[in-house]
């Protein structure tokens, strides 16, 4: 499943097709993703012209000069693919259409950006520029790990009375925005903390700690994400899935990356979700 840095770089690299430019067509293929699309959305799509492309949390959002914000969600498994670059640095053909193609918008300038979704946990919705922080999807939404607002002071007073284990109350979008599975994993394991511990027993001391280990991890990845932008167009033109090096996700069973620590990475499951840690050096 994407997570913040995947979602930025897919709209980093949507960003030469789209921004400042006009949506010729919109193809909807379906009534819904998700959730059902709004009403008339290939209408109100078509001729408008994106003047910026955004994210909030795990959203793409591409403001449009009607005054309407597209709000973009790929779910479990939605993926959005370029075709037909309109830079000339790439050239990609257009692709036959595929069975999973849920929306496609053909750009004035000759790029074609597809939505594809296997599994339909993805979501569009268009709504309001001015109320767009009022949306349901985006109003419960915590502070971003990379804006200001998130700092020492605001994690120490979120976390002071969660009674729940430390990865569970990172993964809750209240407390903060898009992290995942994946990056709670490495988060934690950077900052020695065990996963299992109850988020208000941890010190204010070590609380603080994981602001800017959130920060470094998340940009880290993102720089990973950017880096990997140019060879993935050139192979197929979709964005935001990179190769990238974890220290604790996904490695059961692996030495434990910490300078001398002896153990290993170990597998347990929180909230009906895998957690990878070192129960040698994650106190
Ligand atoms: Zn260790």
């Amino acid at each position: 499943m994407p997570e913040l840095p995947e979602v930025e770089t897919v709209r980093r690299g949507l960003i030469p097709s789209m921004q400042g430019h006009v949506i010729m067509r919109a193809d909807v293929n379906r009534p819904d993703l998700r959730w059902p699309f709004p009403d008339n959305m290939a209408a109100r799509l078509t001729g408008a012209k994106v003047t910026a492309l955004r994210r909030r949390s795990k959203y793409v959002l591409a403001d449009l000069d009607r005054g309407e914000t597209l709000i973009i969600h790929l779910g479990m498994s939605g993926r959005m693919t370029v075709s037909g670059d309109p830079l000339g640095q790439f050239h990609h053909d257009h692709p036959a259409a595929a069975k999973h193609d849920h929306v496609v918008f053909h750009m004035a300038n000759g790029a074609r950006v597809t939505f594809n979704d296997a599994r339909r946990f993805g979501a569009m919705d268009l709504t309001q520029t001015d109320t767009l922080d009022d949306h349901w999807l985006i109003k419960p939404i915590g502070p971003e790990p990379l804006g200001n607002t998130f700092d020492e002071t605001y994690l120490i007073k979120a976390l002071a009375t969660r009674n729940t284990p430390i990865k569970t109350a990172l993964l809750d979008q209240h407390v903060v925005a898009g992290l995942g599975n994946i990056y709670v994993c490495e988060v934690l394991f950077r900052a020695r903390i065990n996963p299992t511990r109850k988020a208000k027993d941890l010190s204010k001391k070590r609380v603080a700690s994981l602001v800017p280990i959130i920060r470094d991890v998340l940009t880290e990845a993102i720089a990973a994400g950017g880096s990997s932008l140019k060879d993935y167009r050139q192979a197929d033109g979709e964005l935001g899935y990179f190769q990238k090096a974890f220290q604790a996700y996904d490695r059961e069973g692996h030495i434990c990356q910490t300078p001398e620590c002896t153990g290993s990475i170990a597998r347990i499951v929180q909230s009906g979700r895998s957690t990878f840690y070192c129960p040698t050096c994650q106190r």
